[in-house]
């Protein structure tokens, strides 16, 4: 659970109503706990400083690294069709900034998330850390091979666009576990999709249009 001192106001609260309100339930998302967590989590500490005042907009932003923090409606949608519980346990695939993880640990029991640019995966294990967050785990990595010592999960969210579903996450999902990828070309527009695994078997479905980083191998 977060960290207590962050449900004080700070010089963003009305920011983040507004962005609750206009960007993500306007648009049709209702999970209480995570339009809560949407409300709670301080999206300006996610961002380079120089994009504090811009963390709120309804756009990804640049994290460095060439890679970008998702737009939060994105975030707020592949967590509702991800639907987490706190008795769920979720893997996130790209862990970036660290934000989609800290959404995650909000609405689930534990996130673990692994990132391949081992800088972004220093950093946002500190930022997590410094925020109070003791329910995600991070760690550097390729995440093509999902992380088999903590599966099976309940949810997978990946964030950056690949070719193929990756063999090694379908298998690490759980009994009506869900998993969520954008699937297309790197550089093109790809499509979001939802795997749940139902008595062994894989329900696909497609979702809607997005745009991603490229997944990218070690
Ligand atoms: N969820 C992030 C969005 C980050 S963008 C956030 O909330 O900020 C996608 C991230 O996926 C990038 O940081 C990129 O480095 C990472 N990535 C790309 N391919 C990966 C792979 N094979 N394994 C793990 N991370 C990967």
């Amino acid at each position: 659970m977060i960290n207590p001192d962050l449900d004080q106001k700070d010089r963003f609260q009305e920011a983040r109503e507004t962005m609750v309100r206009v960007q993500i339930m306007d648009r049709g998302v209702k999970d209480e706990a995570i339009l809560k967590a949407m409300r709670k989590v301080p999206r300006h500490l996610f961002v380079p400083d120089e994009y504090v005042n811009e963390a709120y907009y309804d756009s990804p932003l640049p994290i460095g690294y060439n890679q970008t923090i998702s737009q939060p409606y994105i975030v707020a949608y592949m967590t509702e069709v991800a639907k987490p519980d706190l008795s769920k346990t979720a893997l996130e695939i790209g862990t970036g900034s660290g934000y989609q993880a800290a959404i995650l640990a909000e609405t689930v029991k534990k996130v673990y998330s692994i990132e391949i640019v081992p800088e972004l995966a220093r950093e946002s294990a500190e930022r997590l850390k410094n925020l109070g967050y003791d329910n995600i785990v991070i760690k550097y990595g390729d995440g093509y091979q999902g992380w088999k010592e903590f599966s099976p999960f309940d949810i997978v969210i990946v964030t950056a666009a690949a070719e193929q579903i990756p063999g090694p996450l379908i298998e690490q999902l759980a009994e009506n576990g869900r998993l969520v990828i954008p699937i297309g070309e790197p550089s093109a527009v790809q499509e979001l999709i939802l795997l749940v695994k139902k008595n062994g078997k894989i329900e696909k479905s497609r979702l809607t249009f997005v745009r991603f980083v490229p997944f990218k191998r070690l």
